[in-house]
C-alpha cells in the first residue's frame, strides 16, 4: 500500500528492521545518523538507498523535523555515498519518494541513488 506522508512512523517497516539488525543488508556506507545500501531489486546498475537512523517516514517530517545535524548528515552522506560507488563520474539522479502520490512503498525515508547508465528522461510519461 502506497505510504501516507501523514500517518505516523511505524517501527515495523523493513528499513526499520534493518537498522536494528534485524535483517540483513550490503552496506555501502555508515555513520553516526545514517545508513546507506544497496537496493535489494535494482534498477540500474547503481542503485544505493541512503536512510537517517532517525525515525522519519519520509522527506516531509524530515526536513521539518530532524535535527541540524541530521539533515547535514544526510546531505554529505548523499554525496559520499555517490562517490564512493564511482556514480559521480558519470553523473547520478537522486529520487525521495515522498507519500501516496510518489509511489513510496517503504515508511522511512530515503534517497535512492541511481548510476552506472544513461537514466533517461526524468519522468515516465
Ligand atoms: P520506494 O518505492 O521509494 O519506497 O522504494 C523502496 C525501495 O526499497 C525499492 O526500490 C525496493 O527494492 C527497496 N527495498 C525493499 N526492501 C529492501 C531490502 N530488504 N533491502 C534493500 N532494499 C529494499
Amino acid at each position: 500500500m502506497p505510504v501516507d506522508s501523514s500517518q505516523p512512523y511505524d517501527d515495523q517497516n523493513i528499513f526499520a528492521k534493518i537498522l536494528r539488525g534485524e535483517i540483513m543488508c550490503n552496506k555501502v556506507y555508515e555513520d553516526e545518523h545514517v545508513l546507506a545500501f544497496h537496493d535489494i531489486a535494482p534498477l540500474a546498475p547503481v542503485h544505493v538507498l541512503v536512510i537517517p537512523k532517525g525515525a522519519y517516514v519520509s522527506w516531509d517530517d524530515f526536513s521539518r523535523d530532524a535535527s541540524d545535524a541530521e539533515l547535514t548528515a544526510l546531505s554529505r552522506a548523499v554525496g559520499e555515498v555517490a562517490r564512493l560507488v564511482g556514480a559521480d563520474a558519470q553523473g547520478y539522479r537522486l529520487l525521495a519518494n515522498t507519500g501516496k502520490r510518489s509511489g513510496q512503498e517503504v515508511a522511512h525515508l530515503h534517497v535512492h541513488i541511481f548510476g552506472g547508465q544513461p537514466l533517461g528522461p526524468m519522468l515516465a510519461k
